[in-house]
């Protein structure tokens, strides 16, 4: 569905930590062209084969305080002992020029950001179980055991917060989990909050002819 010179859809993409997010994402920005991906700051260490400006812009605890200080991020947060946050430039530019802008970012940033803007889309992505959650921590190979264990204790508490999000999408299939997550966007184009101008428009026009007949 074409945009029509609407503003593009702010979309969080939740989800446990080896939930899938990540494929998700890469999947929907191969597959469909309306759609940005905003890359986010971390103190976080790089994992190996991650690179700066690709997965993430790593930076210091410094850096990170400071682009705070400036306002230069939207929202951000500490996760496991480390901060992560959403550039604010890129967001805004990317909103306005159509393209449906989605942040990839753990529950405190998803509260935050439905906040700043209800009109946002949240949407949480989690693998069919427990169990198959913590196959696909272990199965990773990229954290140690103390990693998986705090991971698994954060998505325990993450787990609460679940009913704060629009929609919840099970990632079992990753063709099927992406179609349902691209269907969901196009569905939310149509609420009325986002079709503010349209509706003032026709109600404009209505009004008109309503005026015109009581002549
Ligand atoms: P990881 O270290 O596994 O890449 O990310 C850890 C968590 O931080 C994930 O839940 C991820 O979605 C979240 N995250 C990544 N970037 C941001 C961000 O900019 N803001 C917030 N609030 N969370 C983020």
């Amino acid at each position: 569905m074409k945009n029509n010179g609407q503003k593009g859809i702010l979309i969080v993409l939740s989800g446990f930590s080896g939930a899938g997010k990540g494929t998700v994402v890469k999947k929907l920005l191969q597959t469909h062209d309306n759609y940005a991906l905003s890359i986010s700051m971390t103190t976080r260490q790089p994992r190996e084969g991650e690179q700066d400006g690709v997965e993430y812009f790593f930076t210091d605890k410094e850096q990170f305080e400071k682009t705070i200080a400036e306002g230069g991020l939207i929202e951000y947060a500490c996760y496991c002992g480390n901060y992560y946050g959403t550039p604010k430039a890129y967001v805004e530019e990317q909103l306005g020029a159509g393209k449906d802008v989605i942040l990839e970012i753990e529950i405190q940033g998803a509260l935050n950001i439905k906040k700043q803007f209800p009109e946002s889309l949240l949407m949480f992505i989690t693998p069919p179980s427990a169990v198959e959650l913590e196959r696909r921590l272990v199965g990773r190979g990229t954290e140690t055991a103390e990693v998986i264990a705090n991971r698994l204790s954060r998505a325990s508490e993450e787990s609460e917060g679940i009913e704060a999000y629009d929609y919840i999408v099970v990632n079992d299939d990753l063709e099927e989990c992406v179609e349902e997550v691209h269907e969901l966007v196009n569905a939310s184009r149509r609420s009325p909050v986002r079709r503010k101008e349209f509706i003032k428009e026709i109600r404009e026009e209505l009004h008109s002819f309503t005026k015109g007949a009581q002549k």
